[in-house]
C-alpha cells in the first residue's frame, strides 16, 4: 500500500492536494484487504504524506512538507534521547537556519516571525500559550530559510521539543527574558545580519537549555517521579537488539565517550520520562 502510493507520487500521478481514491477502490486496485489499506493510510499519515479531512476523504498533504513527530518520538522512546541531545540537535540545525533566514527571509516571513513575538509578549502569564508561540516562531524562521529539508527537520525536532516541554512549561518563570531573546533574533534577521542572527539563535538555545535544567530540578524537588531508569534501560536493550537486527538507522550512536555529559548540571534526563 505504502509502496503503491509512493510509486504514484514518483510517477507524478499524485500531487500535493490530490484526494486519494476511497479505501474500497484502493483495496480493489492494489489487491489488498481494506484493513491493510487502512493500516497503510495510518502509516502514510504518520510520515506526514497524507492527511485525512473529516468527511472529505484522504488527501496528499499540500503546503510545506511537515514530518509527523511520530517517527522521532518513537526513536526517542526507543533510544532514550536526552534533553541535552535535543538541544544540541536544535543548535546545530537552527543556528544554521537562522543564518539562511537572515539572507533569504521575505517581508512576509519577517511579518509572521514578528507576529509570534507579539504573541509571546501577550502570553507572559500563560506558559503554554507562550510555548506555542515559541514553537511557531522557530517554525517561521525555518520556513524563512527557504530550505524545505531543513524546515522539515526543524519541524520534527520542534514537535518533539513541544511534547516534552509542555510538561514542565508551567514552571517557567522567565518568559519575559525569553521573549527578549526571541526579539533579539528577530532584530538581527530584520537587518539581515547573518552573524548576529546565528549568534542570537545560539544564545537563545543555550539559555533555554539551562532554564530547562532548572525546570527539571524544580520538578524533581517537588516530588514528581524521577526518570524511570528501568524503562529507559529496557528501551535501550530493545534498541540495541533492534540495531543488531537492522544494522542501520544510525540516527543515534549509543554511547561513545560523551564529553558533554561532564558539563555541570547536565544529568541525563530522558525525554521519555512522563511518557509511561
Ligand atoms: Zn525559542
Amino acid at each position: 500500500m505504502v509502496a503503491h502510493i509512493r510509486s504514484l507520487i514518483d510517477q507524478g500521478q499524485l500531487k500535493p492536494g490530490d484526494r486519494l481514491p476511497a479505501e474500497r477502490e484502493l483495496a480493489v486496485h492494489i489487491g489488498v484487504s481494506r484493513p491493510s489499506v487502512r493500516a497503510g493510510l495510518r502509516a502514510l499519515a504518520a510520515m506526514g504524506v497524507v492527511q485525512s479531512r473529516h468527511g472529505a476523504g484522504t488527501f496528499i498533504r499540500s503546503g510545506p512538507p511537515v514530518l509527523g513527530s511520530e517517527p522521532l518520538s518513537f526513536l526517542a522512546a526507543l533510544h532514550g534521547f536526552t534533553r541535552d541531545e535535543m538541544f544540541e540537535a536544535r543548535r546545530v540545525l537552527e543556528v544554521g537556519v537562522a543564518g539562511l533566514a537572515a539572507e533569504r527571509a521575505t517581508g512576509e516571513h519577517l511579518a509572521s516571525t514578528a507576529e509570534e513575538i507579539t504573541g509571546m509578549y501577550a502570553s507572559l502569564e500563560e506558559p503554554l500559550a507562550f510555548l506555542r508561540h515559541d514553537i511557531r516562531f522557530h517554525r517561521a524562521i525555518a520556513t524563512a530559510s527557504g530550505n524545505p529539508i531543513l524546515a522539515s527537520l526543524v519541524e520534527m525536532v520542534s514537535a518533539l521539543f513541544y511534547e516534552t516541554r509542555r510538561k514542565t512549561a508551567s514552571r517557567a518563570h522567565d518568559l519575559r527574558e525569553s521573549a527578549e531573546m526571541h526579539r533579539a533574533i528577530y532584530n538581527a534577521l530584520r537587518v539581515r545580519d547573518v552573524d548576529r542572527s546565528r549568534q542570537a539563535m545560539n544564545d537563545h538555545l543555550v539559555l533555554a537549555q539551562q532554564r530547562q535544567h532548572l525546570e527539571d530540578a524544580s520538578a524533581a524537588s517537588d516530588g514528581e517521579p524521577p526518570a524511570p531508569e528501568p524503562l529507559e534501560a529496557a528501551a535501550r536493550a530493545a534498541a540495541s537488539a533492534r540495531d543488531l537486527l537492522a544494522g542501520e538507522l544510525s540516527v543515534h550512536q549509543p554511547t561513545p565517550v560523551r564529553a558533554r555529559s561532564m558539563t555541570v548540571g547536565s544529568r541525563r534526563a530522558p525525554m521519555t520520562r512522563a511518557r509511561a
